[in-house]
């Protein structure tokens, strides 16, 4: 559809990723056939970075998610996964990564078109999604029950049963690492409706695809495109979806509790952060700053675990923030696609219209621009790295989540002060602390208000450590074995033997 996507001089993509883009329509993915919407309407799919349209996906309504759940709903009833032995279904999904692991670049070229994320983070993000579903395909001979203690005329067993059809609703950072979920809510047994976000729809029903290749049957994992209000508002109250797990914005993850209730839904959310990343006097200060700048630019910014708030102790604080500003001056901002880049777009006109207001915020409520506070070039939703300093954790560039390329630097004290203030928000995904004292490391773990601490290190993530947030953060975990606590049930069966 755009000629500088096929021009292999602008965009070196593969052959198979040029295939892909002139398939017709993105459709929705329901009991094996890649299929429009029931109304025939369709969305555009645009390059971020060129603000051209790539391709067209189907823009699902209400009847396309009554649709999908309910093939998702046949799937499971009927047990042609569930019940399949619990080793075939790790066999599955080993194929399911080996599939995945073969077809690593289309995976990655869609989803830096789709989402403007820079390769080699995409290609980091795939395999974040081939190290998930091997972690998961281990499970289903592992899910074992237990045998109570009971008086001796019983005997009762109780086991994990799936939950049923789990309605997955997703954002647009990343896409193909949701396929890492995707596998957990398979290992347990569930069937699944997929919702990607609206902004990155490509990649998803080559997902589903695959899991066809690799043998999950139809219906077992469908997909539904689609705007949220419509399509995702829709699947979380159909009467043929059990659960639903949503990661996104605390507006939409509240709206969808609510929706929920009403059919006593059991909800996962993962609504994003306001990270701290703490830097003590006796901090590395290299490795702090390298932290803080890949904790913010990473993804221009569209992580739900950015630092966006450097707390800083006012001892080191000038140096750490003259090394940020040094290391950040100069970042080549770009395409995702040229190797040089540094920094790529935002996903959209509307999320680079939000940065924007913030970074107004950030002059209004009195913080000092240090560095970028612009639009990048004319062309492309690029933002210049941002730094403001002297922030107070009032001001709203402290307290509200940005989802760009925007860092707060504050200033602490004592290290009382600084978890106090890294405390100080309504979230609570993550914190990163930055210090050579053993005691210390161990405090701020047990004192931070986070799903997950890192210490000397930051953003790291592996399939086998759970991951989720805390207060307005969310709840449910993904990842790790807790996550499958998350997607079963315990059954009691008794027994009267005497
Ligand atoms: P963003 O992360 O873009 O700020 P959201 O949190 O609203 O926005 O979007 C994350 C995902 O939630 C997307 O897949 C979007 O389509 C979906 N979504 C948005 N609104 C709703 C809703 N009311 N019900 C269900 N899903 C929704």
């Amino acid at each position: 559809m755009s000629s500088t996507l096929t021009d292999p001089s602008v965009y070196p993509i593969s052959a198979d990723t040029v295939r892909e883009l002139s398939r017709p329509l993105f459709g929705h993915v329901i009991d094996g056939e890649v299929v429009p919407s029931a109304d025939g309407a369709t969305m555009p799919v645009v390059d971020p970075a060129t603000e051209r349209q790539v391709a067209v996906a189907a823009a699902g309504s209400a009847a396309d998610a009554e649709r999908a759940a309910r093939s998702a709903r046949a799937a499971f009833d009927d047990g042609r996964w569930r019940f399949l032995a619990p080793l075939e279904r790790e066999r599955r999904l080993r194929r399911l990564s080996s599939l995945l692991a073969e077809r690593a670049d289309v995976f990655t070229e869609l989803d830096v078109i789709d989402s403007g994320l820079l390769r080699w983070y995409e290609s980091f993000i795939v395999q974040f999604a081939v190290d998930g579903i091997d972690y998961y395909a281990g499970w289903p001979t592992k899910l074992e029950g237990t045998i109570p203690s009971v008086p001796s005329d019983l005997v009762v067993y109780q086991h994990r049963e799936p939950i049923g059809v789990i309605g997955l609703i997703t954002p647009w950072n990343g896409p193909t690492s949701v396929l890492a979920f995707v596998a957990a809510v398979l290992a347990a047994g569930n069937s699944v409706v997929l919702k990607p976000a609206e902004q990155t729809p490509m990649s998803a029903v080559l997902m589903a695809e695959l899991a066809l290749e690799a043998g999950i049957p139809p219906g077992v994992f469908n997909v539904l495109q689609g705007p949220g209000e419509s399509a995702g508002a829709a699947l979380v109250t159909s009467p043929y979806v059990d659960a639903v797990s949503f990661t996104g914005s605390v507006a939409t993850g509240s709206a969808i509790q609510a929706a929920a209730a009403a059919r006593v839904k059991r909800v996962g959310l993962e609504l994003g952060g306001k990270s701290a990343l703490i830097v003590f006097p006796d901090a590395d200060l290299e490795a702090a700053a390298a932290a803080a700048m890949m904790g913010v630019w990473g993804a221009s910014g569209q992580v739900c675990t950015a630092g966006s708030r450097v707390l800083v102790h006012r001892d080191v604080r000038e140096e750490l923030v003259s090394r940020i500003v040094e290391g950040s001056r100069d970042l080549r901002i770009g395409s995702g696609f040229d190797p040089g880049s540094q920094l790529g777009p935002l996903v959209s006109a509307q999320q680079l219209e939000r940065v924007r207001r913030y970074v107004g915020y950030g002059l209004e409520d009195g913080a000092e621009l240090v560095l970028g506070g612009d639009r990048h070039g004319d062309v492309g939703y690029f933002h210049q790295p941002t730094v403001f300093t002297s922030v107070r954790n009032d001001m709203r560039i402290a307290q509200e989540e940005i989802f760009g390329p925007v860092m707060s630097v504050l200033e602490f004290g004592s290290e009382e002060e600084a978890y106090t203030i890294a405390n100080d928000t309504d979230y609570g995904l993550a914190a990163g602390v930055w210090t050579n004292d053993l005691g210390r490391a161990h405090r701020a773990g047990r004192a931070l208000r986070a799903g997950t601490v890192w210490v000397n290190t930051y953003q790291m993530v592996y399939p086998t450590v759970a991951y989720g947030g805390v207060k307005l953060s969310g709840h449910g975990r993904n990842l790790g074995a807790a996550s499958l606590d998350d997607l079963t049930q315990v059954k009691s069966v008794w027994m009267k033997v005497g």
